[in-house]
């Protein structure tokens, strides 16, 4: 594929996203499968080079390129309506490790968003080796850019590379992967209040196999899509299904890292949940039945009185950055917060429940059922699930003092 690796602050004056040559188009190599990530996507959503409206904020203001002042610009879309499906952006990053044995990975690149090439033998698509993360960026009413805990990916992506045998970036390296994304797509961080830049990095080996083994070499690659709620019920309390024959994940299995397998393993109960009307599935250990695990990609929060429990994580569960924050949060406000084994009994008579991802952020719980009986928290939003998201957003906004050190700023 044809890039343009560019400097992320340079990316304004010398690449005007005005091309009209689609650049998803690649030169055919027979040994090579074009594999069509998007697909659906570029039905659904134009490319931003493919759509004229989106030059103008640009084009507007190259006449003064040169001016120091950045002004703050922005994609042309309907930021009032952002929901949690992928809208494409201007640069993706890429960054390889020729020889997974040695696990160095070369200095990475932006390239335009695009389609990429596998070898139909790479190791992700005939071996599942493969990992994600998600993390988000949030503009700030001064126009700077604010990350929220990204080392924690970082690391998280590190011990889940360790898990899946593939070798993966340096925290430093993905740190600034990620810097490096943000600021060459800085046009499509929505303004403050309307959402977030949501950033995916990926991790697989891309490298061929045939017998199974890790793949030869991986690849390591940053895109991003502007994002607001996540449930389509926006801020109401979603409705869980407990699931009672189907588990996310087992005992020495890989249900604590982000492997791309756990996702697709749970789609069937999501999509039987979601016919029926939930919002999403609850899991159990798969040992007892008993004993509350996550849902299909957030964690999960019972609070009784002033005593806020969440499963403890040991390694059926994914220890989620969120989850993580708003123990601290929590405690820093006076509550009990335990991590611990939580029975389905404990679930049911609960004051409040509530799920935590950076995706979802803190999610209140408006009812579950589980084998046929529901049971229902109160009418709106449950007081210490708003205190909580309330807490953590500011935070994550720049509203609130970072006491924890917690995010981090980009001009
Ligand atoms: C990503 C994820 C979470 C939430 O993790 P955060 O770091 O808070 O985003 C929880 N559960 C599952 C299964 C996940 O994949």
């Amino acid at each position: 594929m044809e890039s343009s690796a560019v400097h992320a602050a340079t990316i304004r004056l010398t690449h005007p996203i005005s091309s009209s040559r689609p650049f998803l188009s690649h030169p055919f190599k027979p040994s090579n499968l074009n594999l069509n990530l998007n697909l659906k996507l570029q039905h659904k959503f134009p490319l931003a080079s493919h759509n004229p409206s989106l030059l103008q904020p640009l084009s507007a203001t190259l006449s003064d390129a040169h001016s120091e002042t950045e002004n703050v610009e922005l994609a042309d879309l309907d930021w009032d309506n952002l929901g949690f499906g992928l809208q494409t952006t201007d640069y993706m990053y890429v960054m390889k490790c020729p020889h997974g044995a040695e696990g160095v990975f070369s200095k990475g690149e932006l390239k335009r968003f695009g389609n990429i090439e596998l070898n139909p033998s790479a190791g992700v698509l005939n071996y599942g080796q493969g990992l994600f993360e998600g993390l988000k960026a949030y503009r700030k009413h001064d126009g700077n850019i604010l990350l929220f805990r990204p080392q924690e990916n970082a690391l998280r992506m590190r011990m889940g590379a360790e898990r899946m045998c593939m070798p993966s970036p340096a925290v430093e390296q993905f740190v600034e992967a990620v810097k490096e994304t943000v600021l060459a797509n800085k046009r499509w961080v929505p303004p403050p209040g309307k959402g977030s830049l949501y950033i995916r990095p990926l991790l697989m080996g891309s490298g061929p196999v045939l017998g199974l083994a890790p793949a030869p070499e991986y690849t390591f690659l940053i895109y991003a899509s502007p994002v607001g709620n996540y449930f389509k019920e926006g801020l109401a309390p979603i409705n869980l299904i407990v699931e009672n024959e189907l588990h996310r994940a087992t005992p020495g299995g890989t249900g604590g890292v982000k492997t791309i397998g756990n996702y697709t393993a749970v789609l069937k109960a999501q999509s039987a949940a979601k016919a029926r009307g939930y919002s999403d599935v609850l899991y159990l250990d798969c040992v007892h039945k008993k004993y509350l695990e996550e849902v299909s990609s957030c964690n999960i929060f019972v609070v009784k009185g002033n005593v806020i429990s969440t499963p403890a994580v040991k390694g059926t569960i994914l220890p989620g950055i969120t989850r993580k924050s708003i123990i601290d949060v929590g405690r820093s406000q006076g509550f009990q917060v335990e991590e611990r084994l939580v029975s389905v009994d404990e679930l049911l008579d609960a004051d409040e429940v509530f799920c935590t991802g950076t995706a979802v952020v803190v999610s209140p719980v408006g009812s579950v059922t589980y084998l046929g009986d529901r049971v229902s928290y109160r009418d709106g939003v449950g007081a210490v699930s708003q205190q909580l998201h309330t807490a953590l957003t500011r935070l994550q906004m720049g509203l609130a003092e970072d006491e924890m050190n917690w995010t981090v700023e980009l001009r």
